[in-house]
């Protein structure tokens, strides 16, 4: 298996049911924020990325985490408003932000699953350290060159995937 492909993929967050987390099975869902639960930018939750949050609050027992490589009052405000954990400055795809998130709720690599919409840092980072991935298509598509020549470095594994 490639390193850069994910176990699972689905067009947005909020598509992944109760059912398909039961098969999933992880104890434990590590969170990407921006354009995974927020439009790239905004500080608000996309509305359906917040009921699909309080959907697994309130329907499961798996435990959520939030993880990104920004540490800033967006973050905090998303994290305390939805009484979620989380961990600014991860340095994804390294492992240290894992390995540190999978110790604090003393979860092993098979129990733990992170979903996010980059796979050079979400995807790649947790295939490197091992546990389950689960790539979304960005909320909405981010405009600057940069993100732009990511986008399509990304499309011939999204080809993969979808084969
Ligand atoms: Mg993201």
């Amino acid at each position: 298996m490639s390193i850069f492909l994910p176990n699972y993929f689905f067009n947005k967050i909020w598509d992944i049911t109760e059912e398909d987390l039961k098969k999933i099975g992880a104890r434990l869902l590590i969170l990407d924020v921006d354009n995974t639960l927020t439009e790239h930018k905004q500080i608000f939750l996309h509305p359906k990325a917040e009921e699909w949050l309080s959907m697994v609050k309130n329907s499961t027992q798996i435990q959520l985490v939030i993880m990104s490589n920004t540490n800033n009052l967006k973050i905090k405000k998303i994290a305390e408003e939805k009484a979620i954990p989380y961990l600014g400055n991860a340095h994804k795809p390294l492992s240290s932000g894992f390995k540190m998130v999978l110790n604090k709720f003393d979860v092993q690599k098979s129990s733990a699953a992170i979903i996010g919409d980059q796979i050079y840092t979400d995807i790649l980072g947790g295939n490197l350290f091992g546990i389950t991935t689960i790539l979304v298509t960005p909320i909405k598509l981010e405009n600057t060159f940069f993100f732009k020549l990511k986008r399509k470095l990304e499309v011939p594994f999204l080809k993969q995937i979808k084969k």
